[in-house]
This record gives C-alpha cells, structure tokens and sequence, in this order.
C-alpha cells in the first residue's frame, strides 16, 4: 500500500517535469483549440471566445465548451509475461509502435472500451481489467489538434495465439517487458506511460 503511494505521487512529478504542467502548455505553443472556430455551428454568427474554455455566439448566445476525448489504452500479458504491442497502420505517427486502445465513444464506460478497442484490433478477449494511470496528449487529427485524457490499464489474456492484428494496426508483436522501448512509441503519452509500466514491471521483478 506504502509503495502504490509513492508510485503515485512518482507519477505525478513525471508527468508535471515531461510536459511543463496542462496549464502551461495550454498557455504556451498550443492554442486553445477552439480558436479555430470562428463561425457558431448552430447559426453561423461569430464565435467568439467566452472564458478559456468555451466560445459564445454573437449572435444567438450558444455556449460551446470543449473538453479532451476520453481514450485508452492497455497492457496485455500473457501467462509468460510478455506485452502486446501493435504498430501503427495510419497516422499520426505511422510506422511505430503502441499499445491496443482507442477513443472511448458516448454511451459507453471507458472499461466497455478497452474491451471493444482490444477485439476490434486484435481480436482477442481480456480479463482482469485494471485501471492503472493517465496522461494527457494532443493527438494531430486532420488538421486539428485532439486534445485526449489517455487512460491507461493493464489486462490479462489467456494466450497470444490466434490474435490478429485489424483495424488501424499493422502489425502485431509479444515483446518481453525489458524489453520495451519507449522511444520507439510515437505517441507521446503512450511513451511515457510505457516508461512507467516498463519501470514497475522491473521493479517488482515480474
Ligand atoms: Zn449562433
């Protein structure tokens, strides 16, 4: 119990020192992203900034506030210990490495999810789902910045044999935890968060 804390509150100096803190980088090189939006969606009036986090309408008074999409990610082993990776079919950051997972879509949990994101793209069942940490990440889509809180989670399956790799992914691959190299992951939460994981699976001795 003593230890989960101090990997805790690790956790949350490793991600203020790798990003610079949310508020300074919302502050900083990154716009907020609704400065893109310069037109109201629902009458076309200008859209204009409100408080930081939302815009008004001009002209029919529509309150729009934007929120990261929720997404995740997760760690798969097998009884021998090894992690499911996938390579990326598309962009962004096609070519490298990450880990199955996906944007949470409405009306599901984010536990519903993982499980949906690993069948779509591996094709295989998991079990004992657990919840680990998340990171925050600016996902590059079709021009515009996807702001995302990544949660990450850990999951067992039976076995690797017979997943296959569909989906947004290329290719996949049952890589021993030390492994793994967070610098060939090319989303940038999803490198830290293999840092992470890679750090306690080593540390525990597992
Ligand atoms: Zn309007």
């Amino acid at each position: 119990m003593e230890e989960r804390k101090n990997e805790t509150a690790r956790d949350v100096s490793e991600a203020a020192g790798t990003t610079g803190g949310g508020a300074a980088e919302r502050s900083g090189a990154h716009p907020h992203p609704l400065a893109d939006f310069i037109y109201c969606p629902r009458c076309g009036g200008e859209f204009r900034p409100n408080n930081g986090k939302s815009n008004r309408c001009l002209k029919c008074g529509f309150v729009y506030y934007f929120n990261p999409s929720s997404a995740v990610a997760c760690f798969i082993t097998d009884p021998q210990g090894r992690v499911l990776v996938s390579r990326r079919a598309f962009e962004p950051a096609a070519g490298t490495l990450d880990l199955p997972g996906g944007f949470v879509d409405c009306f599901e949990t984010v536990e519903q999810a993982v499980h949906r994101e690993v069948m779509e793209e591996t094709g295989l069942e998991i079990e004992s789902l657990r919840y680990l940490f998340s990171r925050h990440n600016i996902y590059p889509y079709s021009g515009f910045e996807v702001h995302t809180t990544d949660l990450i989670f850990e999951a067992r399956t039976g076995s690797f044999e017979g997943c296959r790799p569909q989906d947004d992914v290329a290719e996949l691959l049952a890589v021993e935890p030390e492994a793994l190299d967070p610098s060939q992951f090319g989303l940038r939460s999803i490198a830290e968060a293999v840092a992470v994981y890679k750090a306690r699976r080593l540390a525990a001795g597992r």
